[in-house]
C-alpha cells in the first residue's frame, strides 16, 4: 500500500522535533550536530532568537495578503537587496525552482520585446540543479531528472562543465542566456573558477546574450561573500536566489538588472504567495543579519578553520576521503568511500551531512556555527570514517 505521504523521496531513519543552533534533536532525544542545515536553508542555524520574534511579531499583525495591493514587507526586502547587489529589481517567489521559471521566461521575453523572437535558447551545464519544475529539469537535462517526464521544455543546449572550446562555440546570435551556478551544489560542490566566470561575462557580453546566475545554494553570505560571484568582480544580469535568504521560511526570489526585466511588464508574471507578509519580514531579518561585514568577516575565518581541519581529517583517514573542495561555508569532500557510507556512518556518530554527485560528502552548516561545534564535528567525522576503515 503506497504511503499517505508520496513515496519521491529516500529518507534516512532520523525525524527531528526541536533545533537550537547548529543541533537538532531527535524523537527519541539524541542531539545530532547539523552540518547540512536543511541542505543550506537554515542559514542562521535553528530557532534563531532574531527570526523567532521577527515571525512571531509579523504573525500576531499579518500573515498573507494578495500581490493585488502593495506589500511595504516586500517592498523594504527589495529595496535591501537592491542596495546589496547588481540588481535594480526583484521578484519574490516560494522557491528555488520557482525562480528558475522566472529567470526562463524573462530571458526569453527580453528578446521577443527587442524584436527576436526566434532567440529562446540557454546553455546550461551539466552536473548542475535548478530544481524540479519542467523548466528546472529541462535546464540541468540529466538523465536522472528528465527520465519519463517528457516532452519537455525546448530551447536548452547542455554543455560539459569546464568544456571552454564547447562554450565558445555554443554561444550565437540564438543564445538567450547562459544559466550556471557560480558553485554547483548538487553537482558535487564544483566551484566555476573566477577566471572563467569573468570568461562568461566577456563571452555573454560579444555575444548579447544574458547571464544568469543561480545563487539558490551558494548565495546568501555561504561562499564568504553576500553572493559567490562577487569573488570574481563580475555581476550576472539575472540571479535566482532561494534556500538561506528565508532561514527556513520557504522563500527566493529572481534579481534583475533594470534592462534584463525590461519584458517583465504588469501582467507578464505572479505568484499567489510569492513575497507574503511573513517570508518578506524573515528575509529581511536574514539578510541584515548576513551582509553585515563584520558577519561576513566570521565566515571567513570559520570556514578557514573548518577546511583547516578537514584537511587533517583527510590525511587522518586516506583510505576513506580523498580531498576537500568547495569556498567559504559551502564544502565538499571528495570520498574514496562511497558517499552514502559516509553520510550513514555520520548519523551513528550523530552528524548530519548531504550527499552529492561525484562521490561527495557536502558540508553546509549554518553559517554562525561556533569553533566549539566545528571541532566537535571534526570529531565526529573521524569517528564515522573510523567505522568505515
Ligand atoms: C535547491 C536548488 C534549487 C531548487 O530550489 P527548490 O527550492 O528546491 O525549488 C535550484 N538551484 C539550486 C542551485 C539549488 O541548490
Amino acid at each position: 500500500m503506497i504511503d499517505p505521504v508520496l513515496p519521491t523521496y529516500s529518507r534516512a531513519p532520523l525525524s527531528f522535533v526541536k533545533g537550537q543552533g547548529s543541533w537538532l534533536v531527535e524523537a527519541d532525544g539524541r542531539r545530532f550536530l547539523d552540518l547540512g542545515a536543511g541542505i543550506g536553508v537554515s542559514a542562521l542555524g535553528h530557532a534563531h532568537p532574531a527570526l523567532v520574534q521577527t515571525i512571531t511579531d509579523q504573525a500576531a499583525d499579518l500573515w498573507h495578503v494578495s500581490n493585488l495591493y502593495h506589500i511595504p514587507q516586500q517592498q523594504a526586502l527589495a529595496e535591501k537587496l537592491t542596495g546589496e547587489t547588481f540588481a535594480d529589481t526583484v521578484f519574490f517567489t516560494n522557491s528555488g525552482t520557482e525562480a528558475c521559471e522566472l529567470a526562463v521566461k524573462m530571458a526569453r521575453k527580453y528578446w521577443f520585446d527587442k524584436g527576436h523572437p526566434d532567440r529562446v535558447e540557454i546553455i546550461t551545464f551539466d552536473g548542475s540543479f535548478h530544481g524540479r519544475s519542467s523548466a528546472g529539469i529541462a535546464a540541468a537535462g540529466s538523465e536522472k531528472m528528465t527520465k519519463g517526464f517528457g516532452p519537455l521544455l525546448p530551447g536548452f543546449t547542455h554543455l560539459t562543465f569546464g568544456d571552454h572550446d564547447a562554450l565558445n562555440a555554443a554561444v550565437s546570435d540564438k543564445t538567450a542566456a547562459i544559466l550556471i551556478e557560480p558553485i554547483q551544489g548538487e553537482g558535487g560542490v564544483r566551484p566555476v573558477p573566477d577566471q572563467c566566470l569573468k570568461g562568461l561575462r566577456d563571452l555573454a557580453d560579444q555575444h548579447g546574450a544574458l547571464l544568469i546566475f543561480d545563487e539558490v545554494q551558494c548565495g546568501m553570505g555561504r561562499s564568504g561573500k553576500l553572493f559567490a560571484h562577487e569573488w570574481s568582480g563580475i555581476s550576472p544580469d539575472i540571479m535566482m536566489i532561494a534556500k538561506g535568504i528565508g532561514g527556513g521560511f520557504p522563500l527566493g526570489a529572481v534579481l534583475a538588472t533594470e534592462n534584463a526585466a525590461l519584458g517583465m511588464t504588469a501582467g507578464t508574471h505572479g505568484s499567489t504567495y510569492g513575497g507574503n507578509p511573513l517570508g518578506c519580514a524573515v528575509g529581511l531579518t536574514v539578510l541584515k543579519i548576513i551582509s553585515e561585514s563584520d558577519f561576513l568577516n566570521e565566515v571567513n575565518r570559520k570556514a578557514g578553520l573548518l577546511r583547516q581541519k578537514l584537511e587533517g581529517l583527510i590525511a587522518a583517514h586516506p583510505d576513506i576521503f580523498d580531498s576537500v573542495r568547495g569556498s567559504g561555508l559551502m564544502l565538499g569532500i571528495k570520498c574514496k568511500a562511497p558517499n552514502m557510507d559516509v553520510v550513514n556512518a555520520g548519523y551513528d556518530q550523530q552528524i548530519l551531512t548531504v550527499p552529492a554527485a561525484d562521490n561527495v560528502v557536502r558540508l553546509l552548516p549554518p553559517l554562525n556555527i561556533s569553533d566549539d561545534d566545528i571541532t566537535t564535528a571534526i570529531t565526529r567525522l573521524g569517528a564515522a570514517a573510523q567505522t568505515l576503515s
